[in-house]
């Protein structure tokens, strides 16, 4: 079948659906793969609880006669070809996002503020990948003005491939940092990869890149670009500076010299947010969102899925990012903190996976910086952590850190507890 007929099909279900326990009356189910599971074994079942139309890519699954069984080369580049066609379709415009750090919460403020105004399509969570982003394309709908789009990559090309599927009008680089170096190679690995949404949008007539203006490896890779900048200079479009950090960031801005002063405070913590916001800002007021809007949009925002919440227990006060960590975010977690205004500051972190060669350098930085500061309490997990030269204590996994706060919990800290999500730190904010 060829790609405008399934398309029909697709228009036909309005809805597409990639888990069998997920099948909506009518939906459209396509068969992925995984390491562990292969969807076609799936097709029947979705097909008995609601599916119309189940895609395949094996026939041995199909029921023969059963016309609602679609057999195709691969299912996963069909889904990928659908979102696409499906895009380009409706020519909604599209914004790509991507970053080494501050994707989602920069997709999340950009979508909490452009909403005030717009009816926008957005990610949810973090449905960054090659099955993410065309999943979220193709609930694109007419209605839709504005469609936000995070795209994630931890190897060379990806960035590239997304922006073909989404075709983004305008983009964003959050920051470019040191994260999933085992798939890039290096840093440069990291940087080329991240401008591969500026290559693809200097090639687009009418695009629109908005850039951190104070980051030099973003300002570097951007020739030829339409720029729209912000950061702390006060002649740029947007910009503004941090008023208050303890523990919510505060920040005052306003656009290019003459604007009026905003004042914001916001619901998230940390320091390194404040360009986040800043681009979300800057690209409401691109799209006509009123500034008082704006405004009220980042103060409302309360952030989910363990990215720097705050958590207070009956004896301590938690900071808990988590959710990821790489040398980048960690860094920026430590000096934040670092600098936070309260008492008893605590550590509690766990290793940064996936930096390949340069993990034990990476996590020597790490305890180097800790060194330096005066936490009064530290707490490594992991063994990248425990084989780096220090004298914190380490714990192993976080079953050994569980056992140790049920009979000497530490209290009347701020705790930061920070670390890859593989190491499951969150497991231990219940026992705080
Ligand atoms: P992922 O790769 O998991 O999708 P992400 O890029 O979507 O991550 P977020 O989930 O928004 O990033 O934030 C993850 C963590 O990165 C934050 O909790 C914080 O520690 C750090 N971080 C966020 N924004 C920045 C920034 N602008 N600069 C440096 N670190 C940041
Ligand atoms: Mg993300």
């Amino acid at each position: 079948m060829n790609l405008s007929a399934l398309y029909q099909i697709f228009l036909d279900c309005q809805l597409v659906t990639t888990d069998s326990r997920n099948c909506p009356e009518g939906s459209l189910f396509i068969a992925l793969k995984g390491e562990s599971f292969n969807g076609n074994a799936f097709a029947g079942k979705a097909l008995e609880t609601g599916c119309a139309y189940a895609i395949i890519d094996e026939p041995e699954y199909a029921v023969e006669g059963d016309q609602r069984y679609i057999l195709v080369d691969n299912c996963l580049q069909t889904l990928q070809q659908l979102a696409n066609y499906h895009r380009r379709q409706l020519g909604t415009r599209v914004i790509g996002i991507t970053g080494t750090n501050g994707k989602t919460t920069t997709k999340e403020l950009i979508s909490a503020v452009l909403s005030q105004s717009h009816n926008i399509l957005y990610t949810l969570g973090n449905l960054n990948n090659h099955i993410g982003v065309p999943s979220t394309l193709l609930r694109l709908k007419a209605e839709h003005d504005l469609a936000v789009i995070e795209m994630g990559a931890n190897h060379p090309g990806e960035i590239k491939f997304l922006s073909e599927i989404a075709e983004p009008d305008c983009g964003i680089i959050t920051n470019v940092g040191k994260a999933h170096l085992e798939g890039f190679g290096s840093f440069e690995g990291v940087i080329k990869t991240k401008g591969e949404l500026y290559d693809f949008l200097r090639k687009k007539e009418g695009s629109t890149v908005f850039i951190h203006h104070d980051n030099a490896y973003l300002m570097n890779i951007a020739g030829g670009l339409n720029l729209i900048p912000y950061g702390t200079e006060d002649d740029l479009y947007v910009n503004g500076r941090i008023t208050g950090n303890s523990p919510y960031l505060t920040f005052e801005w306003k656009a290019g010299k003459a604007g009026e002063t905003y004042q914001v405070q916001t619901q998230l913590i940390g320091e390194y947010n404040f360009p986040n916001a800043l681009a979300a800002i800057t690209i409401g007021l691109f799209f006509g969102v009123e500034a008082a809007k704006i405004n009220e949009a980042l103060a409302g925002y309360t952030p989910q899925n363990n990215r720097s919440q705050l958590k207070k227990t009956n004896d301590n006060t938690l900071i808990i990012d988590a959710y990821n960590a790489n040398p980048t975010s960690m860094m920026a977690a430590l000096q934040n903190f670092r600098n936070m205004e309260v008492p008893h500051k605590m550590l509690l972190l766990g290793d940064m996976r996936e930096l390949g060669a340069e993990s034990a350098a990476e996590h020597q930085k790490i305890a180097d910086y800790i060194k330096e500061c005066d936490f009064e309490e530290v707490w490594l997990v992991g063994e990248q952590f425990a084989a780096a030269e220090h004298s914190f204590k380490t714990y192993p996994n976080v079953q050994e850190v569980i056992k140790e706060l049920e009979t000497n919990k530490p209290k009347g800290y701020t705790i930061l507890i920070k670390g890859s999500n593989g190491i499951k730190l969150s497991s231990t904010v219940d026992h705080f």
